[in-house]
């Protein structure tokens, strides 16, 4: 069992080069697990295509049951969510590494999210660097940056959580954030000859369109280096940023400057509310679907998304290049966590209508790969009525009036719940699409983007 990965590390380490530090895969990535030869009859005739642009959006802990409870909440048994009218669909692995390359069943986001980032697994915790040594490992979007396109990260958690940090940072701990959170990344330091906090190196690799919570993790000092003295959102206007914290600057940014969107201090507060699951199960429930919590002005999912497109298309008018775009609805995970069912669905709803949008955007731009998948599944399982399920529950009513149990049960009542190991959904629409088919691993997501976009 624990020989593939091993040997797939080998492998992948003799065939890469060493470029400013940074281990830059060759060029034969495709070989190795998710080439066209897995899906050959489907590759005949569209695996030549190449994509102009792609958006991937990722439900983080968007596990089959948590899809399941948001469209049997929101639409109902027999009714379809957006996410569920893409053309190919397939299941993907995302178990995660220890340090000799042996699997890790259960990952978390950092490691599963540095799995389509770079092609590589890692260990947990850990931000695009390997599992063993450490080293950072070249990024679809660095890539796609050498090659010319635009880039961006749009995420409902901080900019500095690991999902969006496995695109433009490096860093031994997913915990290494802002400049005052270097604790657990010692040789990432500035000081160190290393890059910095997560933070410092978003905005140091220039992308394009930056929108997500994090506000105060930018607003932390730098004590080191170049920008010593500065906030991060300070470092980022020196680089150009147009910094922006609401709906309405967000409106207001043009093209032609990058975009740092920061909507809340921390993760930006979530759609709905409702009562958390509890031992024994709760009284029948609606959700509350407009959270207090959630000040004025804060810009949904599906609108950044749709500044992100514009704002990127923009960038790229009148070039052959186009765009690569990550959407991430976050705080899917972070609900499940707490056992808080209206809280998750919300925010898978809201994911949903940021994948209509970029449906949307591929119906009238037909070379755009659209690409919806999870890192890992999660807790939540919908449960008979009649069920008296150890754990944590809640009965809810959904749209359609029907009662529906969810149970939380991955860990003891009062400790947060806890991912689970099992395959994800991945589903596609344009070029190389067929890709996702059958039942692929995180990593070949890597292999999917970086042929459509033909990055070199
Ligand atoms: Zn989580």
């Amino acid at each position: 069992m624990g020989s593939r990965p091993y040997r797939r590390r080998l492998a992948w380490g003799a065939a890469a080069l060493l470029v400013a530090g940074i281990a830059v895969p060759a060029v034969a990535v495709a070989s190795e697990s998710g080439g066209a030869s897995d899906v050959p009859a489907l590759s005949a005739g569209h695996g030549a295509k190449k994509a102009k642009n792609v958006i991937l959006l990722i439900g983080d802990g968007m596990g089959d049951s948590e899809i399941t409870l948001a469209r049997d909440y929101t639409v109902g048994a027999a009714g379809r969510l957006n996410m569920d009218k893409f053309p190919l669909t397939g299941a993907y692995t995302t178990y995660s590494v220890d340090k000799d390359g042996k699997p890790d069943y259960v990952t978390d986001s950092a490691a599963s999210g540095t799995g389509w980032a770079t092609g590589q697994k890692t260990v947990n915790g850990r931000i695009s660097k390997s599992p063993g040594t450490d080293k950072p490992m070249t990024t679809i979007l660095e890539l796609a940056q050498r090659n010319g396109l635009a880039t961006g990260s749009v995420t409902t958690a901080e900019l500095t959580d690991a999902t969006p940090a496995v695109l433009a940072s490096h860093a031994t701990d997913r915990s290494c954030a802002g400049p005052a959170d270097m604790k657990a990344c010692p040789n990432d330091t500035i000081a160190k000859g290393g890059p910095g906090s997560i933070a410092e190196q978003s905005v140091g690799h220039k992308v394009d369109v930056l929108l997500g919570g994090g506000k105060a993790r930018f607003d932390q000092k730098i004590t080191e280096g170049r920008y010593k003295g500065l906030t991060v959102t300070e470092q980022a206007r020196k680089l150009g940023y147009d910094v922006v914290t609401d709906d309405k600057g967000l409106k207001s940014a043009r093209a032609g400057k990058p975009v740092l969107g920061l909507f809340a201090p921390g993760n930006v507060p979530v759609e709905w509310t409702g009562k958390a699951a509890a031992q024994g199960g709760t009284d029948a429930q609606r959700c509350v679907t407009a959270n207090p919590e959630r000040k004025a002005g804060t810009p949904s999912l599906d609108d950044q998304t749709r500044k992100a497109l514009q704002l990127l298309e923009a960038k790229q008018k009148g070039s052959k290049k186009g765009f690569f775009l990550q959407v991430e609805g976050a705080s899917i995970d972070k609900r499940d966590h707490a056992a808080d069912p209206c809280g998750q669905i919300g925010e898978t709803a809201a994911l949903d209508r940021a994948v209509k949008v970029a449906r949307a955007y591929a119906a009238a731009h037909p070379d755009t790969l659209v690409v919806t998948t999870a890192d890992h599944g999660h807790t939540s399982q919908i449960v008979p009525l009649e069920a008296t399920p150890p754990g944590l529950s809640s009965t809810l009513v959904t749209d359609e009036g029907q009662k529906l149990k969810v149970n939380y049960s991955t860990n003891t009542p009062g400790q947060p719940q806890e991912h689970t190991g099992t395959q994800v959904r991945i589903a596609a629409q344009g070029p190389q699409a067929e890709r996702v088919l059958g039942v692929t691993d995180q990593t070949q997501l890597f292999t999917t983007i970086r042929s459509a976009l033909a990055l070199r």
